[in-house]
């Protein structure tokens, strides 16, 4: 009689493929995806579920489109930086600690707070963005992911005369970038969004606004992924690596080794600290946000809106609504804070006074991937000939996965990469990432 599987030990894995890619977060599926259709057998490892709660991905806005394509790091930042420090309901925090790597990172983010760099990061990221929002349309056009997929414009909202006049200003510079944002004409919100009431001074519109539903898009496209070939194997964490002759050559996991011919680490923020164990430093820092999901209140907004001086981001989800925002430099804390949430439910209330009462159904934290000037780490990385990584897409990697997919999959076919890989590099910031360990 054939032995029966003992229960609870992970089935091994069939075959080495092609391709394994590290990582089942938005970045990690969309590398999959792209890899596939270029032909390639592809292996997926992703240490918890593929949408769950461990993975960034899970809970955010999920706002993509070509709206929020400017870096963090911009002139004036670290000022406001300051400011926000002592207040603890601030949507931005860095706890003080005697981190070399944080010290680091914010020494390069210092260093791009100026206008050049800031511009030269909005071009590749808008660019980046309108490639993804071109992919997620095709691919949400019918089928398993198109209700995940919403693109009907969304709205930008500011409270303050002064927050309103500077989003005004901005906008020739942002419309000259490629970005359709306009200002709203007294009486078009409530045209736009009849059921809700705003206590505003003004608003902006972009139509090129989109989102995805998550966690249901990213279910749904490894189902899609699945049905394409791919192998997703869930809970199962890579713990170590075996190299040799410039290569690597062995992938350790909680399921057993792989020998794939290609390995991307698409780990989100723990890229990191899985890049270190091949030697290669990134400079990542991960930068942990909330989002607050309540039951969809009466007079809640039928479009994605940005509450602008807040810093939150609210997402229509049907019977739900879901409130982001906040960002703190506080490593891998993933307590919630009370008074955060509760800064966050109060700027909500003073944007949209009729919502008044919410029930709250879930409170989750996540890490967003930071670089220091905003734009992620795509292609090969340390002296290794088949090693990518995808990583550091920071508070907009939702609407630039898509199109960092199909980057990689160029890289690992040898073809001509479609926009300039150069300011992407892994490696821009030098070898000394590899030798400060990210603290927990
Ligand atoms: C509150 C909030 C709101 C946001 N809103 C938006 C938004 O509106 N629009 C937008 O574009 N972006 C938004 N973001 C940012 C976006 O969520 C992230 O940029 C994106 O999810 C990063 O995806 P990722 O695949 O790189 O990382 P992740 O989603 O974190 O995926 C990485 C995966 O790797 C797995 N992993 C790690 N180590 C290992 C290992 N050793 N072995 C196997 N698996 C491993 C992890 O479990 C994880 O699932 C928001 C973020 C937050 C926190």
């Amino acid at each position: 009689m054939p032995a029966m599987p003992a229960p609870n030990v992970p089935a091994p894995f069939r075959h080495d493929p092609d391709v394994l890619v590290i990582g089942g977060g938005i970045v990690g599926l969309f590398c999959a995806y792209h890899l596939r259709l270029a032909g390639l057998s592809v292996t997926v490892v992703e240490r918890g579920p593929v949408g769950g709660p461990q993975s960034c991905s899970y809970g955010n806005t999920g706002f993509v489109g070509t709206q929020g394509a400017l870096p963090l790091a911009e002139p004036g930042v670290m000022a406001q930086g300051l400011r926000w420090l002592l207040d603890p309901e601030s949507p931005f925090h860095i706890r003080p600690r005697p981190d070399p790597a944080l010290l680091w990172w914010l020494w390069h983010f210092r260093r791009a707070c100026n206008e050049r760099d800031a511009r030269a990061g909005f071009r590749v990221l808008v660019d980046m963005k309108k490639r993804s929002l071109d992919i997620l349309r095709e691919l949400c056009s019918s089928g398993d992911l198109a209700p995940a997929f919403t693109a009907q414009g969304m709205l930008l909202t500011y409270r303050t005369r002064q927050g309103f006049e500077k989003a005004c200003r901005s906008v020739p510079a942002t419309v000259a970038g490629g970005v359709p944002l306009r200002v709203l004409e007294p009486g078009e919100l409530r045209e736009l969004e009849p059921d809700a009431e705003f206590d505003v001074h003004g608003a902006l519109y972009n139509e090129e606004g989109a989102y995805l539903r998550v966690p249901e898009f990213l279910t749904g496209l490894a189902r899609t992924l699945r049905g394409m070939g791919v192998e997703i194997h869930e809970r199962t964490e890579v713990v170590g690596f075996g190299t040799g002759g410039g290569e690597v050559r062995r992938v350790r996991t909680t399921r057993g080794d792989l020998t794939p011919a290609e390995t991307v680490v698409a780990a989100g923020t723990w890229s990191a600290e899985c890049a270190r164990g091949l030697g290669v430093g990134l400079n990542l820092q991960p930068a942990k946000g909330y989002s607050i999901t309540v039951k969809a209140p009466a007079g809640g907004p039928r479009l994605p809106v940005l509450l602008g001086e807040g810093k939150v981001a609210l997402v229509p989800l049907g019977d739900r609504l879901r409130f982001g925002g906040t960002l703190e430099l506080s490593g891998m804390d993933a307590t919630v804070s009370r008074r955060r949430v509760d800064g966050i439910l109060r700027t909500v209330r003073t944007y949209l006074p009729g919502m008044e009462r919410t029930e709250i159904l879930e409170t989750w934290s996540g890490f967003r991937p930071c670089s220091p000037d905003g734009l992620p780490f795509l292609g090969r990385a340390g002296s290794y000939r088949n090693l990518s990584v995808a990583c550091g897409h920071g508070h907009i990697g939702m609407g630039l996965a898509p199109v960092s997919g199909r980057l990689i999959a160029q890289i690992v076919t040898g073809e001509p990469p479609e926009i300039d890989l150069a300011p992407l590099r892994p490696g821009r910031y030098g070898g000394l990432a590899r030798r400060l360990r990210l603290r927990r």
